[in-house]
């Protein structure tokens, strides 16, 4: 039959045999049953064919010159193509022993001489089928080890009756374990979970097992490099026939890669880029979050709102970068200080996950589980106090000081956008307090604000218009009983909402900084009154005008009251500042300075609304002080209350002692000036005397009691 090596698709089969008669009968057969032979006369020669031809099974003769038949299985097994070929003996004899070596060297199976030779045909088929199977096997065996591999994907079984546990190739690299360094064990497994996941995957091991449910948990492993890894289990049981679970057939998934995927996109999407801190979005969840624990606790919590002042003015000085640096570095003191528990323990701030950068230079922290809204106050002063220290930034100290607002759940909002949005305004209020400070939010915070600013612009017109006016108050002197002094007091005239009291305005324009050129106008305008009386012949009058704290702070304020004087042609003896006692507490050395530089001009100095502050007669003694004025709240129920007339005695007392003129304000009955003679008081200023009146109606009440008393 004519046959081309090329086409010929039929098996092969070798048969290494030293006998020629052997060789030429097993060639009939095999050929009779479908193979193709070849023949080999020597083990040596056996095993040159093997290599090239790959056959698919190899018959072999045990006695023969040379290597013989169990030394060349073993030399064919010990090679890689020949690990798995077939290899059928031909044993001469039938003892147990030799098949025994046949087993031992490898063979596949034997057969004995003299041979049956109609039965070796279907003996070879039967092999190669079973060979085939066993190949097909190994293959899908290697092709799902490899799928395993690639998707992550270990498997493993349990046999609840034995305990035997069976793991695939992946499920150990899974695990990190070699493959001999243990056996598979549910205490193997147990020992790579991470310890916070143990209890649950022993729990649902244990209803699988109990009740065949089927698994599906997610858990960590903690690998001895050191390294997490996530997996998933799922697992569904075999039953018996009376229905019990059996065994378990489960899969073990390594989902690290998508889980930190996930996490980064999480990352990113609510975390600022800066700084790692909670974004808007994900700080307005867990304020909502916050907040529903907090009704069911029935706790009050707290949110601050934090800008950092004048930020944009470093931004624009010293760049972005510079900027950037700021705003790290602001966020780490930040994270340090609600971290640290030291000053407020017991107080929960919380980690630093409660604290988060909405954007710019605003940051916000939640603070939980308050009893009490001083506990906020306390949080905020200290955020103020540690960001008050320098920060260094690129090798340089920066300095920079912070606003905030507080809001409290439940008091000011119940919902946690509103809570952030009154933080806020709190916050804009706090700014408007002069910043580095913090305020609590009110009700009134945003229809106040609105007014503050509408006022604010009414006042700035009010200056160009000319709006102001002056009016006087006569002072009596006791002794003499004649009026030497008067006070100005500034009225504002106003077209539409007519006369507005000065404590209306005045803190305003202290707040926005107008009180500087209304102060301006007032020393001036007073000033040009002085001489204005002069010239009408009125006698010398003292006239003592009121000065804010921020106009009296302000540099080259000497100066202007040494020109307005000066261009005015007046006395500087005749001009009297009154300040109020916390100007001295504010801010001693250039106080002390002005005062002083104030005394050598020869003006006069009181302090006004005295006893209402907290200095002390002994401290005012170092200051170059002329007079004090006694406030109204001691005059009021003298000298009925026993404490205010006590109070006012000693104040009168001690004040003489150091060689200080007293002046009480607000007398309105003529018990309370007689009290005052009787315990010597310099001066009386009060509506008994006259209401502040305008100048012509002044000048007019000198003339009269002149007259009266001619
Ligand atoms: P002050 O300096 O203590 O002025 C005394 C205030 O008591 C004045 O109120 C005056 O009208 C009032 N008064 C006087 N006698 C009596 C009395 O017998 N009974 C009662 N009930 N009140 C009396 P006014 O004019 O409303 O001024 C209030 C405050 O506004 C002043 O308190 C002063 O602190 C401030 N102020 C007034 N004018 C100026 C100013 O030109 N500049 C600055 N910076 N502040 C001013
Ligand atoms: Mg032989
Ligand atoms: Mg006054």
């Amino acid at each position: 039959m004519p046959n081309s090596e090329t086409t010929d698709t039929r098996p092969v089969a070798l048969v290494i045999d030293d006998d020629p008669t052997m060789r030429l009968i097993a060639s009939r057969t095999l050929e009779a049953a479908g193979l193709r032979a070849v023949v080999a006369g020597d083990a040596e020669k056996g095993l040159d064919l093997f290599h090239q031809l790959a056959p698919a099974i190899v018959l072999m003769d045990v006695m023969m010159p040379g290597i013989d038949g169990y030394a060349a299985t073993e030399r064919l097994r010990a090679t890689p193509a020949g690990q798995h070929v077939p290899v059928l003996m031909l044993t001469g004899l039938d003892d147990l022993d030799s098949i025994n070596r046949a087993y031992e060297a490898g063979a596949t199976d034997f057969v004995s001489k003299p041979i049956n030779w109609g039965v070796l045909g279907h003996r070879v088929r039967y092999i190669l089928r079973a060979a085939e199977a066993l190949q097909g096997l190994a293959e899908n065996q290697a092709l799902l080890t490899a799928a395993q591999q690639v998707a992550h994907l270990g498997s493993w079984s349990w046999d609840f009756a034995t305990g035997a546990t069976r793991w695939s190739d992946e499920t150990y690299r899974i695990f990190g374990y070699a493959p001999q360094e243990c056996t598979a064990s549910r205490e193997a497994f147990l020992n790579r979970l991470h310890r916070e996941d143990a209890d649950l995957v022993k729990a649902s091991l244990e209803a699988l097992r109990r009740r065949g449910a089927p698994m599906n948990v997610m858990a960590r492993l903690s690998l001895p490099d050191g390294s997490t890894r996530y997996v998933q289990i799922t697992s569904e049981v075999i039953r018996s026939e009376a229905g019990e679970p059996s065994q378990a057939f489960g899969a073990l998934q390594d989902i690290t890669e998508s889980k930190t995927a996930e996490q980064r996109i999480h990352q990113l999407a609510t975390f600022d880029r800066l700084t790692q801190l909670p974004n808007r979005q994900r700080f307005a969840e867990k304020v909502a979050l916050a907040l529903e624990q907090s009704r069911a606790g029935g706790r009050m919590a707290a949110i601050l709102s934090l800008d950092l002042d004048q930020f944009k003015r470093i931004n624009d000085t010293l760049g972005h970068a510079v900027g950037d640096q700021l705003l790290l570095a602001v966020s780490q003191r930040l994270r340090e200080t609600v971290r640290s528990r030291d000053s407020i323990s017991r107080l929960a701030m919380g980690e630093d996950g409660n604290l988060a950068r909405l954007g710019g230079d605003e940051f916000c922290l939640l603070v939980t589980d308050i009893s009490h809204f001083q506990d906020s106050a306390k949080v905020a002063r200290r955020i103020v106090d540690v960001l008050q220290r320098p920060l260094e930034v690129n090798g340089q100290e920066l300095f920079i000081t912070a606003s905030i607002g507080v809001a409290l759940y439940p008091l000011d909002a119940e919902d946690a956008d509103t809570l952030i949005r009154n933080a806020d305004a709190a916050m804009h209020f706090a700014k408007g307090q002069g910043r580095n400070n913090y305020q609590f939010y009110s009700k009134e915070m945003n229809s106040r604000a609105l007014e503050r600013l509408a006022m604010e612009s009414k006042l700035r017109r009010a200056i160009e218009r000319n709006e102001f006016e002056l009016h006087y108050q006569p002072k009596l002197d006791l002794r003499s009983d004649s009026v030497t002094g008067v006070e100005a007091l500034i009225r504002w005239r106003h077209p539409e909402l007519g006369l507005i009291p000065p404590l209306e305005f005045i803190p305003i324009a202290e707040e926005s900084g107008l009180i500087v050129p209304i102060g301006e106008w007032v020393l001036q305008e007073a000033v040009r009154q002085i001489r204005e009386w002069k010239q009408e012949g009125l006698p010398e009058l003292h006239v003592a005008v009121n000065i804010a704290g921020p106009h009296f702070q302000q540099p080259g304020f000497t100066e202007f009251v040494h020109r307005t004087l000066e261009g005015a042609d007046v006395s500087p003896s005749l001009l009297e500042l009154e300040v109020t006692e916390s100007m001295l507490m504010d801010d001693r050395a250039t106080t002390f300075a002005t005062m002083s530089t104030l005394k050598t001009m020869g003006l006069r100095l009181s302090i006004d609304d005295f006893g209402t502050g907290y200095s002390s007669l002994a401290y005012l003694k170092r200051f170059p002080v002329h007079a004090l004025k006694v406030d109204r709240s001691f005059v009021k129920d003298m000298p009925h209350a026993e404490d205010d007339s006590a109070i006012t005695s000693a104040i009168i007392a001690m004040a003489h002692s150091l060689r200080l003129e007293v002046v009480a304000e607000g007398v309105e009955t003529t018990e309370q000036l007689n009290y005052l003679n009787m315990r010597h008081c310099d001066y009386a200023q009060g509506y008994l005397i006259s209401r502040p009146v305008p100048a012509k109606a002044l000048s007019q009440f000198v003339k009269d009691r002149l007259a009266a008393k001619a």
